[in-house]
């Protein structure tokens, strides 16, 4: 979804709230990860004191495997993010990109914000539980129900 920033930048106390979806053609598009549902975003674009902040939240299920026994298991995350956006106008090329959003003829696609968010908050490793004690390399079998025979 795109998001119009020009009266937001006008305006200073100006403020909209916003509701949007990331279809599935877009989610199945990201490697490495399965979403089971679109992603359901919300949250607001206000300007305070000249200030133009996005503030939103990220809620989605995602279908996981553990990296030590490969059980499945559905994972329902909430994140929370905050953006100072900026006319891309305003700015060279800062390095605080992790902080600041672009915005772009004074809108900013909030798909593409929010896709690239979630990606960088994702962990890199998938445990089905911190202590884990995934398959046994010899016989296959899951350690968390129960020691196997096989030599140490
Ligand atoms: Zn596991
Ligand atoms: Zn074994």
């Amino acid at each position: 979804m795109k998001i119009d920033l020009r009266q937001i930048f006008n305006i200073v106390g100006e403020s909209r709230n916003f509701r949007a979806c990331i279809d599935m053609d877009v989610l199945d598009g990201i490697k490495g990860w399965s979403f089971t549902a679109p992603v359901r975003l919300s949250g607001r674009v206000s300007n305070r004191a000249g200030v133009v902040t996005l503030d939103y939240t990220a809620e989605f299920s995602l279908n996981v495997l553990c990296d030590r026994c490969l059980k499945k298991s559905v994972r329902d995350s909430v994140m929370h993010f905050s953006h100072t956006v900026i006319p891309a106008e305003a700015v060279g090329d800062s390095d605080d990109d992790d902080y600041y959003v672009r915005a772009e003829g004074q809108s900013i696609e909030l798909n593409d914000v929010a896709v690239t968010d979630i990606l960088l908050e994702l962990p890199s490793k998938n445990l089905c539980r911190e202590d884990c004690k995934g398959l046994c390399p010899v016989c296959g079998c899951d350690l968390n129900e129960g020691p196997c025979d096989c030599p140490k």
